[in-house]
């Protein structure tokens, strides 16, 4: 099987797609091209429906298997060879890319403003977690991150998604900081994602075209894991369906 053509890799805009049923197992359904995004680096995989003539069909969950998406399904699943309408739950997605692009606009503010790395972090639709080495974390701190996030979000930066050879990317300073050389070696290119100004990293998500549209964010709670190990969750202001 040629590896079928993720969509949302280059275009997080596009929200349905026909495309034909390539292989169907008890995990589910494979397609030869799909804007559904499989769950990775901390992003939830996309739910929606598949449509064909005579069927239609949940998808619950999409997943990467041997680095193929696969959609999780709930029902009777449309037979192998099937030209489907396979369409995204925009508003939940749309939700994720506000939410992972103010994730990178926070690592971009925490590295360059108290020089601390990220060492982790999950979402759902609106709400997010992230992992730092900082020694100390407070509620004062929590506040003053959270005017710094909105003042960069605020200030409506371009965010963009480019393809790096390995060779390069090995070579910029801000992947090298963010550990790109974790990367599997098979990767390359890589696809990297620019908040222009703020932040830089090798990453497969998908995320919104500027800052401005993940609109006002907040910082609801700061924790301290362990000595050099704290947490910060954010929340969207506006998380609901299609706010
Ligand atoms: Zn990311």
């Amino acid at each position: 099987m040629t590896a079928p053509e993720e969509i949302p890799a280059t275009d997080a805009y596009q929200t349905w797609t026909e495309a034909t049923v390539v292989e169907v197992s008890p995990e589910g359904v494979v397609l030869d091209r799909t804007v559904f995004y499989a769950r990775g680096g901390g992003q939830p995989g996309d739910t929606g429906r598949l449509r064909w003539n005579g069927g239609q069909v949940r998808v619950n969950d999409t997943f990467k298997q041997s680095g193929i998406p696969v959609h999780a399904i709930e029902g009777e699943p449309p037979p192998d060879g099937t030209s489907v309408t396979a369409e995204i739950d925009w508003d939940r997605r749309h939700v994720l890319m506000r939410t992972h692009t103010a994730l990178h606009a926070l690592s971009g503010i925490i590295w360059r403003d108290y020089g601390a790395k990220v060492t982790g972090g999950n979402m759902e639709p609106g709400v997010a977690r992230m992992d730092f080495e900082l020694e100390s974390m407070s509620s004062e701190f929590g506040k003053e991150v959270e005017a710094k996030l909105n003042q960069e979000l605020d200030a409506d930066r371009p965010v963009r998604v480019e393809f790096l050879s390995r060779l390069e990317a090995m070579r910029d300073p801000d992947l090298i900081r963010t550990k790109v050389n974790l990367i599997p070696e098979t990767i390359d290119p890589i696809r990297v994602v620019t908040i222009e100004g703020l932040d830089r990293q090798a990453d497969g998500g998908t995320h919104v075209r500027s800052t401005g549209e993940v609109g006002p964010v907040r910082v609801i709670k700061t924790e301290s894991k362990g000595k050099a190990f704290k947490r910060m969750r954010i929340e969207l202001h506006r998380s609901d369906p299609g706010g």
